[in-house]
């Protein structure tokens, strides 16, 4: 059973996806084993434990064979179906959307020892440039009104399978999150983010920038050692992202995982893409600026965060960046 269902209090929605609890790690149990290579369905040579093949790069072989550099396929317990058109239906105190969608899975590399810590710059090129290949594809589809693309790191990060992956889930509706960013910059003259990467100068919270992007560590960062990049020209859609773009966001992509490996030694992780909703016109959205948010997964949210949705968060911004310039240039 799949819906997505509105809650009647809170700005906030649920997919309900009740065929997810059969997925491996479903539900977190402090004494599992991570999943070993040789059942490892994501590695080279076991294509046909996965749903067929959506999209791929490769340097040789045929759709579902080995050769491939990046793999896209669909989720074997997918969140959302994309069966039929999305419904709308309003009763009385509840509004829900069938379960319309869609939700992929990136098999970032063939090897299963690979990762974001020890991949080089052309291996994490390759992934930005599937993200955008994959966003494209899905813009297509006009029943989707949001495309968020994001990864889990790590069993405790919600990383089901150890083998490095990312995921996409196309939404018939535009997350709340995002609406809260679109409302405030839709009436604004200036970028509220350019004004935001400024400030981060200004105060010292800038761990690096080359000459397309910048991270820095936010003014009210939720997680400990948490950063954001952004492309230092004021830019709304991620799928505009140039070859050359891609090729410097993964040096700093590179550089970023390398610090955190330094400094926090392999963290499990989360980092999403936020970018402009494909359901809006660039009259409401052109003062958005995309970005893609990192978050190590050092403290557990519990009863006051779920509560409040307030946080608590032991490193203090700058003293982050600070531990993280420590790493130096040189890893
Ligand atoms: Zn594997
Ligand atoms: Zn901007």
């Amino acid at each position: 059973m799949r819906e997505i269902r509105k809650d009647p209090i809170h700005n906030r929605w649920v997919i309900i996806a009740s065929n997810r609890k059969n997925r491996p790690h479903a539900f977190y149990r402090e004494e599992e084993e991570v999943g070993s290579k040789k059942e490892c369905p994501f590695c080279e040579g076991k294509e046909k434990k996965t749903p067929p093949e959506i999209d791929s790069f490769r340097a040789s072989g045929k759709p579902n064979e080995p050769g491939w550099e990046i793999r896209v396929v669909p989720n074997k317990f997918p969140a959302l179906t994309s069966d039929g058109e999305p419904r709308k239906v309003y009763n009385g105190l509840y509004y829900k959307i069938n379960g319309f969608g869609i939700h992929e899975v990136i098999i970032e590399t063939p090897y299963h020892k690979k990762n974001l810590f020890n991949m080089d710059k052309k291996e994490i090129s390759l992934i930005i440039s599937m993200y955008k290949k994959r966003y494209l594809a899905l813009k297509e589809n006009k029943n989707l009104k949001y495309i968020l693309i994001f990864k889990n790191h790590g069993k405790i990060a919600g990383g089901s399978l150890p083998h490095s992956h990312s995921q996409i889930i196309g939404l018939p509706l535009i997350p709340p999150e995002i609406e809260e960013e679109i409302i405030l910059v839709e009436d604004s003259v200036k970028c509220h983010y350019c004004k935001l990467i400024q400030r981060a100068y200004n105060e010292n919270r800038v761990l690096k920038r080359n000459k397309d992007f910048i991270v820095l560590a936010p003014y009210a960062s939720v997680a400990p050692y948490e950063l954001v990049i952004y492309p230092l020209q004021h830019k709304p859609c991620f799928e505009e992202i140039k070859d050359s773009e891609i090729t410097s966001l993964s040096e700093l992509l590179q550089d970023v995982f390398k610090k955190y490996n330094k400094v926090l030694g392999n963290p499990p992780f989360n980092y999403f893409l936020h970018t402009a909703p494909t359901a809006l016109t660039p009259r409401v959205y052109k003062n958005y600026h995309w970005h893609i948010v990192i978050m190590p997964k050092l403290t557990m949210t519990a009863g006051f965060e779920k509560s409040s949705n307030i946080y608590i968060n032991p490193v203090e911004p700058k003293e982050a960046v600070g531990k993280l310039r420590e790493a130096g240039e040189e890893l």
